[in-house]
């Protein structure tokens, strides 16, 4: 695409499918990944892996990061070996992991106070869109940073928004994700409660799936329910992480602490690594009743 070279760390499902995205379409990428057996796959086709953060950084114009969760971007870019421990200034710092506002808003500061540039930019959408390029982008900070970077973002998502200053991009990803556990428990329930009055669960499925209620949520899961199978697109540990974050900001809507509730009870009994719609195995135990 361009000489500009990306710095990425975090290799996990989401950061591994964007970056395939990005070496596709001709970006040049620098990564770094905690484990690296992990880098294995984006290294063949075409990634550079870095021997440590510090000469990711050295090596990049522009350092995206997408980690687990809150202690993990901090350890990443404030770490003894982190990304800011020997970074020079004029850099362009994106995280894409979806942690709190308040992280965001921290990371800001310890990025600027080194003369870089920080924005967030949490994903709405999951593995598949990460692949196609079609992720919706939820970007906080400075907009000429985010001018600078949007050429990146164009080949990431279909769509990217600036919301404002930082914190913005995190409250709206801790939004939609309260939205994505509430579509996640309704279809759980409304599958059940159809079977336990005799409807069988593809039925169910089909009239959902065929009516105006369908999203790509009630479509994309089905498989899962059917199969009974869970494997991670999106690990259960993850939303339940982003459900807390959204209590740790106030939420306090009638259906958020049922939905709490039920992730972290899920969590609880072992299904933090399945994906989010393993709750529908929990519940079905006649759990969270
Ligand atoms: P994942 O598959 O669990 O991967 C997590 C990544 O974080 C791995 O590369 C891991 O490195 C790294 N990591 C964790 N702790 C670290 C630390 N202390 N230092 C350095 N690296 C560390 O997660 P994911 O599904 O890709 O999700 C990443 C982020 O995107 C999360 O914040 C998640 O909430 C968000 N998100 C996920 C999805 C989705 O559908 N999966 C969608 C939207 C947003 P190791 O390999 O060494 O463990």
């Amino acid at each position: 695409m361009d000489t500009v070279q990306i710095g990425w760390v975090g290799l996990g499902n989401m950061g591994t499918a964007i970056v395939q995205n990005l070496l596709k379409n001709g970006c040049s990428v620098n990564v770094y990944n905690r484990t690296k057996e992990k880098e294995t796959a984006v290294v063949q086709a075409g990634a550079r892996s870095q021997e440590s953060m510090q000469q990711l950084v050295h090596n990049s114009s522009i350092v995206f990061t997408m980690v687990s969760d809150d202690a993990a971007v901090k350890e990443v870019y404030s770490g003894e070996k982190g990304l800011l421990s020997h970074a020079p200034g004029g850099k362009i710092f994106v995280d894409m992991s979806t942690v709190s506002p308040d992280t965001s808003r921290y990371l800001a500061e310890v990025c600027n106070k080194s003369g870089n540039d920080f924005l967030e930019a949490p994903v709405s959408g999951s593995v598949k869109p990460a692949q196609e390029g079609t992720l919706i982008i939820l970007c906080g900070g400075p907009v000429e940073a985010y001018q600078k970077v949007k050429p990146y973002f164009d080949i990431i998502g279909k769509l990217s928004l600036h919301l404002g200053e930082n914190g913005k991009g995190s409250s709206a990803k801790l939004a939609i994700n309260y939205f994505l556990a509430l579509n996640l428990q309704g279809l759980a329930e409304t599958v059940l409660f159809a079977q336990d009055k005799g409807v069988k669960m593809e039925d169910m499925l089909t009239i959902i799936n065929e009516g105006a209620l369908a999203n790509g949520i009630t479509k994309g899961k089905a498989a899962s329910i059917v199969n009974n199978s869970f494997p991670a697109a999106f690990a259960l540990k993850h939303l339940a992480k982003d459900l807390r974050l959204a209590d740790g900001q106030g939420i306090q809507t009638p259906l958020f602490s049922p939905v709490l509730h039920t992730f972290q009870q899920a969590l609880q009994n072992g299904l933090g690594e399945e994906d989010v719609m393993a709750i529908f195995k929990y519940l079905q135990q006649g759990k969270g009743s």
